[in-house]
């Protein structure tokens, strides 16, 4: 006779940042005046008994803060804990994230870059602070660890849940102040859908390039700014990064990416060696192409990067050394983005 032995629950890695998620209002209606980041990790576990059973958890406190305040430090922590967590343990299952909303999308993005393993990193926040009325926070946390705890997401990358949606890293974006359906994915739609019917994906494309898997991060991270595109542009703003001596400018353009010929100008009489450039746009949906009166000046289109995705791209290419010819290269290669 054979016994069933029960499946275990995933192992799963929660590391704890802080944001809204985390955050403690004076009141159960206060939902815009609240500490972010006031409540630790194993707290809002403690607000899930449902999970018994679910998920066998570790949790780590790696910030507390508003996901303004995030450091490259914090990143670089992020990332050598991710990478070494996966190294040291093949039990583990897949990582969750709790994260303030509001540079969400960046660390996904940087992650999607950087951790090379089909195991599922899974990032969520809150629109809404712990302590409110509502509070969509608990039910998101929930459902992250569900789909990171999932075979479904395996291969997928790094995810993004919000809302009962499962977003790529490289198309979401927060779209909205308030509400907690803030976070789409722009031109693509949302790669799946998680409820208390499971978790829905489609299978992973057996081919996920990283272009950044080995790289190795810095103390010191190089200066990439943004620079916002609009009628009559400040052009004391275009001089003043020179003279900083920034190592790289993602200038967010108007309509596919376009620049005034002030800027172009500008970029004409830059004083000393060029710094690496990115063409984004300030649309927020649609690709921005290559362009000949912008390429020759030496900037490359983002293709369908956000510009704060854009800079992660740039901070990335600088780190690792990279020239422009090598940079347009891994733009090309990458699916979906290239100009
Ligand atoms: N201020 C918060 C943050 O940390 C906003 C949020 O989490 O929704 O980004």
């Amino acid at each position: 006779m054979t016994v069933d032995h029960p499946t275990p629950p995933p192992t799963l890695l929660l590391l704890a940042t802080g944001g809204t998620i985390a955050g403690r209002g004076v009141t159960r209606t206060s939902l815009n005046s609240y500490t972010a980041g006031a409540m630790s990790g194993s707290e809002l576990l403690q607000e899930l008994p449902q999970l018994q059973g679910v998920a066998q958890l570790q949790v780590e406190q790696l910030a507390n803060l508003d996901s303004a305040d995030l450091q490259f430090q914090h990143w670089k922590r992020l990332v050598t804990r991710i990478r070494e967590a996966f190294a040291e343990s093949c039990e583990l299952a897949g990582v969750v994230i709790t994260h303030g909303t509001n540079t969400l999308e960046e660390t996904a993005w940087l992650l999607e870059l950087l951790i090379d393993d089909p195991r599922p990193v899974v990032l969520v926040g809150a629109m809404r602070p712990a302590t409110a009325l509502s509070a969509d926070g608990p039910l998101n946390l929930f459902q992250a660890l569900q789909v990171a705890g999932s075979p479904q997401a395996r291969g997928h990358g790094v995810l993004v849940v919000m809302d009962g949606q499962i977003h790529g890293a490289r198309a979401v974006t927060k779209v909205a102040t308030q509400g907690v359906g803030a976070f789409q994915s722009p031109d693509l739609g949302p790669l799946g859908w998680v409820d208390d019917s499971g978790v829905h994906l489609p299978e992973a494309s057996r081919f996920r390039s990283v272009p950044f898997a080995t790289l190795a991060l810095p103390a010191q991270w190089p200066e990439v700014a943004i620079l916002y595109g609009c009628v009559n542009p400040s052009l004391a703003l275009v001089s003043s990064l020179s003279h900083a001596g920034v190592k790289g400018v993602v200038w967010t353009g108007t309509g596919a990416g376009q620049l005034s010929s002030g800027e172009r100008e500008a970029i004409k009489t830059w004083p000393g060696v060029l710094p690496l450039m990115l063409r984004a746009s300030r649309c927020g949906r649609g690709p921005v192409h290559p362009c000949p009166l912008q390429d020759e000046l030496g900037l490359l289109p983002a293709g369908t990067l956000n510009p704060q995705k854009a800079r992660i791209l740039l901070l990335l290419a600088l780190i690792a050394g990279m020239e422009r010819a090598e940079l347009s290269a891994l733009l090309a290669s990458m699916p979906m983005i290239g100009g």
